[in-house]
């Protein structure tokens, strides 16, 4: 008698340039993990971005944040292209991606910078890291009223946006933090600019209060520039990382240049009680789209993210991750990654060894 097999609904949304090719892959990555772990996926795949503004003239169509609102999880691919750049703003294939996060109503963006194997990597400072970005993804300077351009008394323009974050955005944020620091290696660092903004003197009383409620956790508070400048210098001291929307869009970007290439980092964007949205951190990357160039382990990592904190399957997950790191040892490269002695493979190659790889874990 074959065990229950657990069910999960899961919306695909390839979106554009290379975002199709990868998250097929991952697709079928999800699919040979999970059915060695007794999970059975069903799949729904929706049109977003670019590929849904030429068919049915909207970035972010009804049926597909339908679709996602009601998963277990979605899976975003990449979103954009040449094709798009001159749209006006609301036909935007990005205005896709904002809606859909704001309709799922995820706040915290977690982003791992993980050196998955060494032998990817050119820089000495790199070699161990493996830290995690915790950002606040739905309030702060990017959305804060008042904002807009003026004319001041001197008849000179003034733009300007405004830094807000509430207490309970601020507490929301640092608890999804304070728990991720406690499932890695229990050290969060909370990164604000509380010496020169008011904002960043509420997130850091915030962020040191609820400390009391994580014993386990060592929390330490680091200025902006100070950390944006430590990560380049000695990226190792850091475990997870805290901060705010602006702050943590620029040291995310950052810490994933320290592993190597862009084509190898995923991420997870998380609400209170929906469904989390899983993304490789690249674009679209349309100099590459249709080439069977593209670096599919981003959006398969994306997936063992899926699984981990999306369904807390931890197993399948790290079935995934192991899988990920055999196959580089194995001296599968993708172009992105390729140096002297390794094996170049396209997008397909390498997520057919994967596949296989899954299969061997454990
Ligand atoms: P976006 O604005 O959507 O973030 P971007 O302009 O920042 O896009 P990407 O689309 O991420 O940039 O591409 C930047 C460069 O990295 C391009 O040269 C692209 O080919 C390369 N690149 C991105 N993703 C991958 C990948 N998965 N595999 C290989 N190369 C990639
Ligand atoms: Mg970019």
């Amino acid at each position: 008698t074959s065990p229950e097999k657990k069910r999960y609904n899961i919306t695909l949304l390839p979106g554009d340039g290379i975002g199709p090719e990868v998250v097929s892959i991952a697709k079928n990555v999800l699919q040979q993990a999970g059915s060695l772990e007794g999970l059975e996926f069903s799949f729904q795949e929706m049109p977003i971005g670019g590929a849904a503004l030429d068919l049915v003239g909207v970035p972010l169509p009804e049926e597909t944040i339908s679709s996602a609102k009601e998963s277990d999880a979605v899976l975003l691919g990449a979103i954009g292209g040449y094709k798009w750049d001159n749209n006006e703003k609301h036909l935007r294939p990005e205005k896709g991606l904002l809606q859909l996060r704001a309709g799922l109503k995820v706040f915290a963006n977690l982003r791992p910078a993980t050196l998955v194997d060494a032998s990817t990597l050119k820089r000495e400072v790199a070699e161990g890291v493996d830290l995690m970005v915790v950002r606040e993804l739905t309030g702060g300077i990017y959305f804060g009223e008042p904002r807009g351009i003026k004319t001041n008394e001197n008849g000179e323009e003034v733009g300007f946006n405004t830094e807000v974050y509430a207490a309970h955005e601020i507490d929301r944020i640092a608890r999804v933090a304070f728990e991720t620091a406690r499932k890695r290696r229990g050290k969060l660092c909370s990164v604000d600019k509380a010496n020169v903004l008011e904002a960043s003197v509420l997130w850091r009383k915030i962020v040191t209060a609820l400390a009391a409620e994580y014993p386990d956790v060592e929390l330490t508070h680091m200025y902006v520039d100070n950390a944006a400048m430590q990560l380049v210098r000695d990226p190792k001291q850091f475990d997870t990382i805290v901060t705010n929307n602006i702050f943590g869009d620029i040291l995310s970007d950052e810490a994933s240049m320290i592993t190597g290439s862009i084509g190898m980092l995923p991420s997870a964007s998380l609400s209170d009680s929906g469904p989390g949205l899983f993304e490789p951190i690249h674009g679209s990357a349309p100099d590459i789209a249709g080439q069977d160039k593209a670096n599919p382990l981003a959006t398969i990592l994306s997936a063992a993210m899926l699984l981990k904190y999306g369904l807390g399957e931890e197993k399948a997950a790290k079935r995934i991750e192991e899988a990920v790191l055999v196959a580089l040892n194995k001296g599968f490269r993708t172009g992105d990654i390729y140096s002297a002695g390794t094996k170049l493979v396209g997008c397909k190659e390498m997520g057919e060894e994967v596949c296989k790889l899954v299969d061997k874990m454990m």
